[in-house]
């Protein structure tokens, strides 16, 4: 799933525990890895100075796909997506803070909601889930974003849903306020 429909359902998930900023922190930290890469390959190859590049997007083009091939978004991306690196931080967190819901905690759910999604919407670029232990690939029948695989009907859903539940949550602030003012 991409990086912002992750933070959305994680808020609608979390919106009434506490620390809901930690939770969408911990969903969209295993991609910020591609963004901050992206923006020091585009620094690092002046990718900025449109003027003197006879073909700007291909160049732009150049750089997404030399992203993932990048051996430290490589590393990375392997490593926030596994659910084995999870576990260890996770048990190491639980020894430190105990069971009850802290700011860590809360970072630690949201990545785990992110390493789920995940696995259920990538199929050909899915990574190794017990990443570096074992090279077991999970491969899920819906991709977000390849065609042949759902990923138009997997869009029109979720598009679907993050509507309904926005509706969902204006209704209910704006009743919600109109009680308050006939009480008040
Ligand atoms: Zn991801």
């Amino acid at each position: 799933m991409n990086t912002l429909h992750h933070g959305y359902w994680t808020f609608f998930v979390s919106r009434k525990q506490k620390h809901t900023g930690w939770f969408i922190i911990g969903s969209i930290l295993p991609d910020i890895v591609y963004y901050v890469m992206f923006l020091y390959l585009c620094i690092s190859r002046n990718a900025f100075q449109v003027i003197d590049d006879p073909d700007p997007l291909k160049s732009l083009f150049g750089i997404v796909h030399d992203l993932f091939e990048h051996p430290v978004v490589s590393i990375l991306r392997q490593a926030g997506h596994s659910i084995f690196i999870w576990i260890v931080i996770f048990t190491v967190v639980l020894v430190w803070k105990g069971l009850k819901l802290t700011k860590m905690s809360a970072l630690m759910y949201g990545w785990l909601g992110h390493i789920v999604v995940d696995l259920l919407t990538h199929v050909e670029d899915a990574v190794p889930l017990f990443y570096p232990v074992s090279s077991y690939i999970f491969r899920s029948r819906v991709s977000y974003w390849n065609d042949e695989y759902y990923a138009d009907i997997f869009s029109l859903i979720n598009m679907l849903l993050i509507v309904l539940s926005l509706v969902y949550l204006i209704v209910k602030k704006f009743r919600k306020k109109r009680s308050f003012t006939k009480s008040s």
